[in-house]
């Protein structure tokens, strides 16, 4: 399957991240050793993780109890990463420890953010995104009152990492933003580079919601940019790699071969870019598969399983494997090659995020189709629509699609912002003192300008902000209330009594207004809608707090009950019945006498277990009673009161013929009218 470079990604976001110059609200900041924060800057360009790995502990040992905090807990927190990338956890660990211990003794929410930090980042570096998740908060929590952009950068960066991981995309950009309003206070030949960082992530996350054009849009904005960037060639393999992705999806295989082919030139023999290797390899076979090249694709997997063995990249070693069970029932051998794909399906089921165990399922399905097992394949093949539902809920891009544009004004501003900048440094080098002034003049023009517009920018996106919570409040709201009488609506219901386990003692009332349809076809949809609005009222009025009135259908309500003794069931009907009937309900300038037939029911019904009869098997009964009510006359209220025989028994018959259950005695029922009032007539 198509792997995304997760490793290479991650290095260069802590490379990125962690390379922050202190720079403005100085007072406000924590106090930190100045010479060794400017030596942390410089080994962060070390490549060579065992020689830092070295002087970081040497600037260690050089440290006291008089060292400001932040500094010791920058240092601690390179020093246990830097262990990890040597391959020592266990000395990671224990660093990490102290990390934790000094943070909570000085209680800096700075320290704390970036303990926090600093213990997702490790275990993302094993790709350990479920633990990350969990203790996500750990260092979110913290950094809402932490200061220096530094750390403030670092942890939001990270949890839209783990967001974006979990397909929690929007999340994920709202954590992104946060991390790009960190580095606005700050302007360094660095800003640039962290705003590079900030779009490649942008489109790795539209690259995951296969939004390809708009990834594209990205990728294309980066490259243009790559040229001023410090660590140019990083990006130029990021972004390439991303482009041999999204060729990949688009089924264009020779240009996406021909993107990894120059990944694989650029990156040759560079000990950092060992993880990109290994996945450009396994992407390479992958495409090789398509193509029915299997020659070709054992070839480049035998390559990236030895380079996984070598780093012990468990992750990786999982996926190889799997591709080379898939090779194995394409070549014919079916038993063993599915066997080998399966237990992988299995740890992702298990383990892995959406998005991965997605793509999985969809090669296990066409494997299983090769080997012609249809069922199992049909089984797969659900399994994957539904969690593919799960990842592109509607909703979920929606916010997507606002975030990107709140992303979009705050991105320009800064760019605006450095571009002032720029100005202000031209400024001090011209030497004429005339030109000076006309110059000052034009500047203050441009400043001024770039003020306004910065400030409008800032407002508009502060508003979209603002209309993006009131959005999603509403859409929340929607998804529960029926828009026309703003009762809970069926699904709501629904997703309450399914999360729901231990129901005692609750009761259902199905309630359907009688010859609705005449209303309708006499007076017209409106006075219709009018109609159901009032019933709602009325419904409303006389139930209490704790039942839950849902617009069930067109004309059809059902109040839910809980705690209701079913012996006061049959008055409550009535009283709904005559609250619906009693007085006519007014349509302009109309008064329209309006019944109802309601079916009651007690749940659950006759002590009967959840298997035996789940709520919406008793409500169905209530359905089957308040049907009977309609044929005996409407106005009037059905109950079922009690099974006389056992269940077992009584089951055919119940699901069958309810009348005749009833003549036979095995149910009870109990019948309330209406109110003495005429139904709707023409
Ligand atoms: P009965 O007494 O047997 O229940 O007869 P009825 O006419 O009420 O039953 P039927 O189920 O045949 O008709 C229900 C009608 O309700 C049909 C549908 O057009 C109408 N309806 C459903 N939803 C709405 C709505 O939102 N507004 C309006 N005005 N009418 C609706
Ligand atoms: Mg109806
Ligand atoms: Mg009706």
């Amino acid at each position: 399957m198509v792997r995304y470079i997760h490793a290479a990604t991650l290095s260069m976001l802590l490379l990125v991240a962690l390379t922050f110059a202190n720079m403005s609200y100085a007072d406000m900041l924590p106090p930190t050793d100045a010479a060794i924060e400017e030596e942390l800057e410089g080994l962060l360009n070390e490549s060579d993780y065992e020689a830092s790995l070295v002087r970081l502990l040497e600037l260690h040992e050089s440290t006291s109890e008089q060292t400001p905090v932040m500094t010791r807990i920058r240092l601690l927190g390179y020093i246990a990463s830097n262990h990890h990338y040597n391959k020592r956890p266990e000395q990671a660990q224990d660093y990490l420890q102290q990390m934790k211990a000094l943070a909570q003794r000085s209680g800096l929410p700075d320290a704390l953010a970036e303990t926090g930090g600093t213990e997702i980042y490790i275990l993302l570096l094993d790709n350990k995104v479920s633990e990350a998740l969990a203790i996500l908060n750990d260092a979110l929590v913290p950094v809402e009152q932490a200061t220096m952009p530094r750390v403030k950068y670092f942890v939001h960066n990270l949890a839209a990492y783990v967001y974006s991981a979990r397909s929690q995309f929007a999340a994920a950009l709202e954590h992104l933003i946060y991390a790009l309003d960190a580095i606005s206070g700050t302007n360094t030949e660095r800003t640039i580079l962290r705003q590079a960082s900030l779009k490649l992530r942008i489109a790795n996350i539209y690259n995951q919601q296969k939004s390809y054009d708009l990834a594209l849009e990205q990728l294309d904005d980066l490259e243009v940019r790559t040229a001023e960037l410090p660590n140019a060639k990083a990006y130029l393999v990021e972004v390439t790699f991303q482009r041999g992705v999204i060729e990949t999806a688009r089924e264009n295989y020779d240009a996406a071969l021909a993107h990894y082919a120059q990944v694989k030139k650029l990156i040759a023999d560079d000990p950092d870019y060992q993880s990109t290797y290994l996945t450009v390899l396994n992407n390479i076979g992958d495409i090789d598969m398509k193509v029915r090249d299997f020659a070709g694709a054992r070839q480049a997997f035998d390559e990236a399983y030895a380079i996984a063995k070598l780093n012990n990249d468990e992750f990786n070693e999982t996926i190889i494997r799997f591709n080379l069970g898939f090779i194995e029932v394409y070549e014919g051998d079916y038993a063993n090659g599915l066997s080998k794909m399966l237990e992988i399906v299995e740890l992702a089921r298990a383990k892995w995020a959406p998005v991965e165990t997605e793509a999985l399922l969809g090669e296990y399905a066409e494997a299983l189709g090769i080997a012609g097992n249809y069922q199992e394949k049909a089984a797969i093949l659900l399994e994957q629509r539904e969690l593919r539902d799960q990842i592109y809920k509607a909703e979920q891009q929606k916010s997507v699609a606002e975030l990107q544009n709140l992303y979009d004004s705050k991105d320009k501003a800064q760019q605006i912002l450095l571009l002032e900048q720029k100005n202000e440094l031209n400024q001090q080098l011209i030497q004429n003192q005339e030109q000076k002034r006309t110059i000052l003049l034009l500047l203050v023009v441009v400043a001024l300008f770039g003020a306004v517009l910065v400030f409008m920018l800032y407002r508009s996106a502060r508003r979209s902000n603002q209309e993006l919570k009131v959005a999603n409040v509403k859409l929340a709201e929607q998804s529960i209330r029926d828009p026309l009488t703003g009762l809970l609506n069926r699904r709501a219901l629904q997703n309450k009594l399914n999360d729901q386990h231990d129901a005692q003692g609750d009761a259902m009332i199905l309630l359907d207004i009688d010859h609705f349809k005449r209303i309708n076809d006499n007076l017209g949809h409106a006075v219709g809608d009018d109609v159901l609005l009032e019933v709602s009222k009325r419904l409303l009025e006389v139930s209490r707090d704790s039942d839950l009135v849902v617009r069930w259908g067109g004309e059809e309500f059902l109040i839910y009950l809980s705690s209701t003794e079913q012996k006061r069931l049959p008055a409550l009907t009535a009283r709904l019945l005559a609250a619906i009937s009693e007085k006519p309900i007014q349509s302009g300038d109309k008064e329209l006498h309006v019944t109802a037939t309601a079916g009651f029911i007690c749940y659950p019904f006759a002590d009967l277990n959840e298997n035996q009869m789940d709520w919406e098997d008793t409500l169905q009964l209530a359905d089957m009673v308040l049907y009977a009510g309609k044929v005996h006359g409407r106005n009037q209220a059905w109950g079922v009161m009690a099974l006389n025989v056992p269940f077992a028994e009584a089951q055919p018959l119940l699901e069958t013929d309810l009348p005749a259950a009833i003549d036979q005695g095995m149910l009870s029922v109990e019948v309330v009218h209406g109110p003495k009032v005429p139904s709707y007539k023409a």
